[in-house]
This record gives C-alpha cells, sequence and structure tokens, in this order.
C-alpha cells in the first residue's frame, strides 16, 4: 500500500488537478506525479524549482486560460486519405495507391478513389 502524499499544487500551472503518475520500482524511492490541467510531471526527487509552485521559475509558468490558445508543435500532421489528381500528375502519388505515369496517373487516381 501506498503511503505517498499527493501534492496539492501543480508547480507550473498552479491548479489543483495532481494525481499520482508512478511510483519507483523500489518502494519509498520516489513518485512522479502529473498535472491534469498542463500535463506537467514531475518526480518527487527533483529539485524545488521544478518541484515547488512558489520557486518554479516564472518564465515558464502557464496560465491555463492560454493553454487552449497555445500552437500545437510540432503542427498536427493529417495525412490526406488519397491524393488529388492534380497532385498525382506534378509530384507524383504520395498515398501509394495511384501509379505515377502522367495518363496512368488520372485513371489510376480515380480508380483509387482519390479526390480530383
Ligand atoms: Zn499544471
Amino acid at each position: 500500500m501506498s503511503t505517498t502524499t499527493i501534492p496539492d499544487t501543480c508547480p507550473r500551472c498552479d491548479t489543483h488537478e495532481v494525481s499520482l503518475l508512478t511510483e519507483s520500482p523500489v518502494p519509498g524511492r520516489w513518485s512522479m506525479y502529473l498535472c491534469g490541467v498542463c500535463f506537467y510531471s514531475w518526480r518527487s526527487t527533483e529539485p524545488g524549482y521544478a518541484t515547488d509552485p512558489a520557486t518554479y521559475p516564472a518564465a515558464f509558468k502557464i496560465d491555463p486560460a492560454d493553454i487552449p490558445k497555445m500552437p500545437v508543435v510540432p503542427s498536427a500532421y493529417s495525412p490526406q486519405r488519397s491524393c488529388s489528381v492534380a497532385a498525382v500528375v506534378s509530384a507524383g502519388c504520395r498515398c501509394g495507391r495511384a501509379s505515377t505515369g502522367r495518363a496512368a496517373a488520372r485513371s489510376t487516381a480515380r480508380a483509387a478513389g482519390c479526390r480530383p
């Protein structure tokens, strides 16, 4: 049974949605915590600047209200389900369903369901 005391406050965003992420394989050595708001995680054995909201560097603090406005890095990549005919003709098929010859590309792309 764990006797870990879960911190009350996230060092980075100062919210109170902290949960126990995991514990050391050797019982009692360390615990890891996870913030459910900003997803910051930290180990109990890290220095105060990484674990204590009062000494966490102000430059790296996060306002939870800003999280929805933050860019996704790297940007979310949504591969096309299929290549357009124009894309197949000009750059070759990237979805692998159409052959790359110019004339063949058009018919193959259409047959493959690539969006014209
Ligand atoms: Zn947080």
